[in-house]
């Protein structure tokens, strides 16, 4: 697997929340939730720090068992991460920092992925069977209140969504999938920050997948910000820049 990646924070001077971390065989992609302010995490660390602990985390599960399910690799990633805290911490608290996870693995005989939080994977299958797999856990835009209260409420719950931070049986709700390797061609893995091209641009996954292999993932991240300097303000709610993380897979 060719692996090809463009990952830019917001705003220069701000640090970026996304991370990823590739191999041949894998790619992880997370997209840390921003602390909102004057909220109490409980804990010492930054959202940088969450991200560059859990991906290593999850990298050392999968380099270590190479056939393990993505869903024992989420499960034990997010508990090495627990464990490095320390007892600085409060890891009962309910806004502990936490972060999205995509994760793509090109296996021996499966193409397998796992997606916790509202990042994408998309998985182009050719042959008789030809077309996209894609791969959205999009249960947070279905919240009945955005407030930080019931955000704080709905958080790892089955009411509300399941993230990466302070349960490592959140592992058990990402919404997984396998697709035989023979048959795959192409596949991508983007943040929330380049989903927006479809959901808020009206662009569709296909094309998506087709400017990533045709430009490369810098002029996909530039398609997003020229879309969003061309953008009313307050035309959508949200973020008008986030974090941005595009990657590109060929087999
Ligand atoms: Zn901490």
């Amino acid at each position: 697997m060719e692996v090809t990646y463009h990952c830019q924070a917001a705003s220069p001077d701000r640090p970026n929340d996304d991370f990823v971390l590739a191999t041949e065989t894998f790619v992880l992609v997370l997209d840390g939730a921003t602390a909102p302010a004057g909220v109490d995490s409980g804990c010492v660390h930054d959202v940088p720090w969450l991200v560059a602990h859990l991906a290593p985390n999850l990298a050392v599960a999968l380099l270590r068992d190479r056939s393990a399910s993505l869903v024992d690799v989420l499960r034990d990633g997010i508990a090495a991460t627990m464990a490095d805290h320390g007892d600085a911490c409060d890891l009962t608290n309910p806004d502990s920092p936490s972060t999205t996870v995509a994760m793509l693995r090109c296996g021996v005989d499966t193409v397998d992925y796992a997606v916790l939080g509202d990042s994408a994977v998309l998985i182009e299958v050719g042959g008789d069977d030809s077309g996209l797999i894609i791969g959205l856990d999009d249960r947070t835009a279905f919240l009945d209140d955005y407030s930080l209260a019931a955000v704080r409420r709905l958080r790892n719950t089955d009411a509300g969504f399941w993230i990466a931070s302070n349960k490592p049986e959140a592992a058990e709700r990402a919404v997984v999938g396998s697709v035989p390797r023979a048959v795959v061609t192409r596949a991508a893995l983007m943040t929330d920050g380049v989903t927006r091209l479809v959901e808020r641009y009206g662009r569709s996954w296909r094309d998506v997948l087709d400017r990533l292999d045709k430009y490369g993932p810098r002029e996909v991240v530039a398609d997003v910000r020229a879309e969003e300097r061309a953008t009313a303000p307050g035309a959508f709610k949200g973020k008008i820049h986030d974090d941005v993380t595009a990657v590109f897979c060929r087999f």
